[in-house]
């Protein structure tokens, strides 16, 4: 059997070639497929600075450098999974509702196919419809949530659907174990002492950033894996838990976040977890002029892909 490999920067410049994600083939399904790469190319549930409609485009652009193998944790992707991009979410543009059906659907059919997506973002709208569809499919799940906000609010604008919402909606369509759920990162401004309460009144274990500034990341993700175990894993990783000197791309800046070392850790920290499905949102290209944050976003999704069930269990878990 052959595995799709990244077209390389010896056949064809790096500023050349398919504008997939990493420069990878493409295919309209997910059929055959152990692991493919999606865009999700939507703003419309932001609620500060847009621009993460063009997020998966940018994303991708930035990825044409990133090369087979992981030189940290030794994890060679392309030669244990099945791997391509499928391309976009056709989302309605003018209805955030209807895209988020839109959404659901889609990763109902994906996942009907036994892969695990990697999703290219997007604002963090996004990820509700997909855990709904990883629900069906898998059942309640653990989340590692990575973010400088809890997005837990019950409405915003008076409304039930919008990118500070999302795990409010998971927690009640029950797609999450919640003794499971881990929040890591948040910090910023809030509207109340307790903001951060509600998920802590669910199980929820909440890692605010200042918890965790001049740390390494890898006891908590020894701890985070320990209490996983081998239930089914989803993680959504919003650029915005980076700190804005790292990452400034992106709609809701707070400062005071992780390094880009930490987000590594975090990630890399996942081998060994039954992950089902990935997340990278709120990268934001015109906030980006460097392209830096689409880039980070790039090899994080990269990183994701490299700790995958069946790439080198284990690996990278120090
Ligand atoms: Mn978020
Ligand atoms: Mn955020």
């Amino acid at each position: 059997m052959s595995f799709n490999q990244p077209l390389g920067g010896n056949d064809m410049p790096r500023f050349g070639g398919p504008a997939t994600m990493m420069r990878l083939p493409s295919q309209s399904t997910a059929e055959g497929l152990d692991a493919c790469f999606v865009g999700i190319p939507m703003d419309i549930g932001t609620s500060n600075r847009p621009g993460t409609r063009l997020g998966p485009r940018q994303i991708r652009d930035e990825s044409r450098m990133l090369r087979p193998y992981n030189m940290a944790t030794g994890a060679a992707p392309f030669d244990r999974l099945q791997v391509a991009d499928i391309g976009d979410i056709p989302i309605n543009t003018f209805d955030l509702k209807k895209s988020v059906d839109i959404i659901r659907a889609a990763y109902r059919d994906i996942l009907a196919t036994g892969v695990i997506p990697l999703t290219l973002g997007g604002d963090h709208t996004l990820t509700w419809p997909i855990l709904d569809a990883v629900k069906e499919r898998h059942g309640p799940v653990a989340l590692i949530h990575v973010d400088a906000h809890a997005d837990i609010n019950d409405t915003m604008f008076g409304e039930k659907v919008a990118h500070g919402c999302p795990f409010r909606r998971a927690w009640e369509n029950d797609c999450l174990l919640n003794d499971k759920v881990f929040q890591i990162g948040l910090r910023g401004t809030g509207y109340g002492p307790d903001d951060f309460d509600w998920a802590r009144d669910k199980g929820w274990t909440v890692i605010q950033a200042e918890e965790i500034w001049y740390k390494s990341l890898a006891p908590l993700m020894e701890k985070i894996r320990h209490q996983i175990g081998s239930a089914p894993v989803y993680l959504t990783f919003d650029i915005d838990s980076l700190d804005p000197a790292f990452a400034p791309g992106t709609g809701t800046v707070e400062p005071g976040g992780l390094s880009t070392w930490q987000a590594l850790e975090i990630v890399r920290g996942c081998a060994g977890l039954n992950l089902v499905g990935c997340d990278l949102v709120e990268v934001s290209p015109p906030y980006d002029p460097s392209g830096n944050t689409a880039l980070i976003g790039a090899n994080l999704l990269y990183e994701m892909l490299c700790v995958l069930p069946g790439v080198a269990p284990g690996i990278g878990s120090a």
